[in-house]
């Protein structure tokens, strides 16, 4: 979307760039637009916008933002027990998808053997 200009939801090509916009008003108002990396550290974001649709891609903004990242945060595929490598199973009581070594469902409190 932020290079073809095309909205990979819907296809259409009315996509907006929020990525011109000067440091101090892209942090957004109270610093909402900007994610926490660690410590005092937050990324502004590029957001880009399907005019047509509404969906939002963003991108961290800064070089050196996201190379913080890069040494301070996991990769999906190295962490355990959510999202990671771990097989689920869903939930016998309200199907929720469950890490398989867990002992019971944190949302419904069904015992898993
Ligand atoms: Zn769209
Ligand atoms: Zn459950």
């Amino acid at each position: 979307m932020r290079e073809s200009g095309v909205c990979p939801k819907c296809g259409s090509t009315e996509v907006y760039a929020g990525d011109r916009m000067a440091p101090w008003v892209k942090v957004g108002s109270y610093w909402s637009n900007v994610i926490p990396i660690s410590g005092w550290f937050n990324a502004e974001l590029d957001n880009y916008v399907c005019g047509q649709c509404g969906y939002v891609e963003s991108y961290i903004a800064r070089r050196d933002r996201l190379e913080r990242i890069r040494r301070k945060w996991p990769l999906v595929r190295q962490r355990s027990g959510w999202g990671g490598s771990t097989r689920t199973r869903s939930c016998p009581g309200c199907g929720t998808a469950i890490p398989e070594d867990w002992k019971a469902c944190p949302y419904c409190g069904q015992p898993l053997t």
